[in-house]
């Protein structure tokens, strides 16, 4: 089925010819007018001489031959010239396509062009516009899985050479005694526990990234769940030696979420607020809301992170240069599973960091 754009077309190619033959007939019988002209009512000798030749070639000679081969020739040259500007424009198109299709999508074709030829070069601009956004896309892609192997390979092999390490003193019986045998156990014990929760944290982050993960939501008072998960990690703050301070708003925020999702990135704030704040002493949990979000902080007044680093903490395996060189123990993977599980509830998260403090805000749409 051939469409308008067709036929459009192939109408075209006609209309070049006629236009071709009118300019042929149109110059023939006005050159002829003029010729015939000068003859009568000018003395030009050279004129007179030619129109003797042309009558003797056209009459005597050749007869009505010589006059169709003129026309021919005629003809093709204005043919020849009413598609020149179409047939550059298509020969430049094809040209930059050429060089388009070996690789080089950074060009852009620029022909002055009317009509269908315009439209198929922006076609052809619009095409490898999109597919050199998908392959930056895809290097991007490559480039985060490269990224991600690498790190993963690293962190597994760290706890795993020691795990083997002790485990083989073990084998080879190199342990002086009971205790010494119970404390390289105990070590290799920690660190496989360390891998498992590594391999889960990677395994879970992976699933939220491919939306492959299944919210179980249910409307839960923010206030009362944040409460339980700073009770819960009393504890915790008294072995560092620390203490939380909690100062909720008297709204009632009511979020439709996940629960354990929600635990999950508040545990991971908090263990952060614990693990990089223990100089500031407190960890201060405050609740407001704000434009019909819930915003809740966790404030912790230890080291800073200073603004190069701040923006990528959410990114995974990354840690601060000073906790890599830091005893504190960390795979940099908390930040990023907090910041898709709030994402997934169609949440913000951001963080903030001065001399002072280090504040981690998330907000959530309150039902
Ligand atoms: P993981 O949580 O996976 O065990 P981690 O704590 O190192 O490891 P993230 O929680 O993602 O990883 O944090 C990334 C980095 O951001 C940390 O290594 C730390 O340098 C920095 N950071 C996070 N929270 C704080 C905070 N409250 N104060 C100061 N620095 C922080
Ligand atoms: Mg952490």
């Amino acid at each position: 089925m051939k469409n308008k754009r067709f036929y459009r077309y192939w109408l075209s190619s006609l209309v070049d010819v006629v236009i071709a033959v009118l300019l042929t007939y149109v110059t023939l019988i006005i050159s002829n007018k003029i010729l015939v002209y000068l003859y009568r009512y000018t003395k030009i000798q050279l004129i007179n001489y030619f129109f003797k030749f042309w009558n003797i070639i056209k009459y005597e000679m050749f007869g009505y031959n010589i006059y169709i081969i003129v026309e021919i020739s005629l003809f093709m040259l204005f043919y020849m010239l009413v598609i020149y500007k179409k047939t550059k424009s298509l020969a430049a198109i094809m040209d930059e396509t050429e060089i388009m299709a070996s690789g080089d999508l950074d060009r852009i074709i620029k022909v002055d062009s009317k009509g269908d030829i315009k439209n198929l070069m922006k076609n052809i601009n619009d095409i490898a516009e999109q597919l050199k956004d998908v392959t930056v896309e895809e290097r991007r892609a490559q480039q985060t899985k490269t990224d991600l192997i690498t790190n993963v390979s690293h962190d597994l092999r760290t706890p795993l050479t020691s795990i083997i390490g002790y485990l083989e003193i073990i084998d080879n019986d190199k342990y002086k005694d009971e205790v010494e045998l119970r404390y390289y156990v105990n070590i290799a014990y920690e660190k496989a526990k360390g891998l498992n929760l590594l391999i889960n944290d990677l395994f879970e982050l992976t699933k939220m990234q491919n939306n492959t993960i299944s919210l179980d939501k249910v409307d839960i008072n923010l206030v009362q769940l944040l409460g339980q998960v700073v009770a819960y990690f009393e504890y915790q703050f008294k072995n560092a030696n620390m203490e939380s301070r909690v100062n909720f708003s008297d709204d009632k925020l009511i979020v439709n979420a996940d629960a354990r999702k929600l635990v999950r990135a508040i545990e991971n704030l908090l263990s952060n607020a614990i693990k990089y704040g223990q100089e500031g002493f407190y960890v201060d949990i405050t609740t407001k809301i704000e434009e019909n979000m819930a915003v809740v902080q966790v404030i912790n007044y230890g080291q800073s992170i200073s603004s190069i680093e701040l923006p990528h903490v959410f990114d995974r395996f990354y840690r601060v240069e000073k906790s890599r060189n830091s005893e504190i123990g960390g795979s940099g993977l908390g930040l990023a599973i907090t910041k898709n599980i709030i994402e997934l509830h169609q949440g913000i998260i951001s963080a903030y960091s001065d001399n002072e403090r280090t504040i981690f805000e998330f907000k959530l749409p309150v039902k």
